[in-house]
């Protein structure tokens, strides 16, 4: 077992109940405040803390990292060293967290340094994102798709079961959680029989993700087999893959999304590693026909993560409107990392893996505004007597995400936009 992992540990830093970020978790994250510049934190409870000061007051000693890789505006420094390396910086911050042991604890001074409230700190974007790829590997959600643009009786595209799909994305619009987006204009063809038109896009959709986020990967021309996979993911994030639906559906063809998807994607401010995550692992949806050689795996390697979506009206209550689970999805991490590796495509430190839209079984769980509105048959109502067939300007949407077993949770706090109107 991971040794920062133990359900029995206890910090004595104060953890609310129901946290998102016990001692179990420590994600990793950036931060300023006031009085300090942009540097790398751990998010513990309602607290970061400074590795950068903590580093510069001896904490962190024997570890294989300088100072500089904390004193930065990104996580990258980080990823350049490796898992083993990640590994040990959380056991070690584990190790100084936990309540039996008084090294920094007892020293009060040291303490007002490096424990920072998380109220009186601004959160940054945590990754400079070299590549972004998203892929669409819910069969649910894939299966919805098919259903309502083509045929009921063959939703399922003839590759789908055969290949983990997906496209090369955009990375400098990938924007962290609480920036505010505006709704994008572009061209659409509201009619079939007539011209198309350009203007502010009526039909802005959610999807509902999660993305991982990669380590320094092979020389380009080498593989990622699925069974070395995990050793390359660094950690995951929710993530907000905004979609404009009418602009998606006149510009798609022949090469696939690109203004419709490359305006916003909103990711969650701390990084949780894949460590964290292996109490919550679970057995992949079998899969049918049986995959390629290259993409068979062992072991475990999905991941009961519940998901949660909420849209806030301005000025108005939440209402939620979709609970999902990560655990649905066909393909996995790991299949997807080496179907990415697979013609010897290069991955760097600092990549960003979308899953996809994460759909379940129930309409419910349908991880788009396109699916539970059902393509606007089935508006969805809100708290407030109003109701929703995509998102309006001032609504803000709001995905979460936890795990949880009988001894501890740990979560990814969420990710929050709001939509303003076109500029
Ligand atoms: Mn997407």
């Amino acid at each position: 077992m991971i040794k920062a992992n133990n359900p029995n540990l206890v910090s004595w830093v104060t953890v609310p109940e129901h946290s998102d970020f016990p001692i179990q978790n420590l994600p990793l994250g950036v931060f300023k405040t006031d009085q300090l510049e942009a540097r790398v934190g751990m998010r513990i409870g309602d607290s970061i803390l400074d590795l950068k000061t903590l580093h510069i007051l001896g904490y962190l000693e024997n570890l294989p990292y300088n100072v500089s890789a904390f004193d930065s505006t990104s996580l990258n420094l980080l990823m350049k060293k490796g898992k083993l390396s990640a590994r040990r910086l959380r056991d070690r911050v584990s190790d100084l967290l936990n309540l039996v042991n008084t090294e920094l604890q007892n020293n009060q001074h040291h303490v007002e340094q490096v424990l920072i409230s998380v109220s009186s700190a601004e959160v940054l974007m945590p990754i400079e994102i070299g590549d972004y790829t998203d892929f669409y590997s819910s069969k649910e959600h894939a299966t919805n798709v098919g259903t309502m643009f083509r045929d009921p009786n063959n939703a399922l595209l003839p590759n789908w079961l055969w290949i983990p799909v997906g496209y090369h994305g955009r990375s400098s619009s990938v924007i962290p959680s609480g920036q505010a987006i505006h709704r994008p204009k572009g061209q659409t063809k509201p009619n079939d029989d007539q011209a198309p038109i350009f203007g502010p896009s009526k039909m802005i959709d959610f999807e509902l993700e999660m993305a991982f986020v990669t380590f320094d990967g092979k020389a380009l021309g080498d593989t990622i087999s699925t069974a070395e996979a995990e050793d390359y993911i660094f950690g995951l994030v929710l993530f907000n893959d905004w979609s404009a639906r009418d602009i998606q559906k006149w510009e798609y063809v022949p090469l696939g999304p690109f203004l419709a998807k490359n305006f916003a994607s909103s990711i969650s401010s701390w990084i949780v590693s894949l460590d964290a995550l292996q109490p919550y692992s679970v057995d992949t949806p079998s899969q049918d026909p049986e995959v390629l050689d290259y993409l068979r795996f062992e072991g475990q390697n999905s991941y009961d993560i519940n998901l949660q979506v909420a849209i806030t009206p301005d000025s108005s209550e939440e209402t939620i409107v979709c609970n999902s689970n990560f655990k649905y999805m066909y393909w996995n991490m790991a299949q997807q990392l080496a179907h990415h590796t697979i013609n010897g495509c290069n991955i760097r430190g600092g990549d960003l893996l979308g899953s996809g839209t994460i759909s379940g079984p129930t309409p419910d769980s349908y991880g788009s505004m396109l699916e539970l509105a059902w393509k606007g048959t089935k508006p969805v109502p809100m708290s407030d007597g109003t109701e929703r067939k995509f998102i309006q300007d001032g609504d803000t949407v709001t995905m979460r995400g936890y795990c949880k077993n009988d001894k501890v949770r740990i979560g990814f706090g969420e990710v929050a936009s709001k939509l303003l109107p076109s500029k």
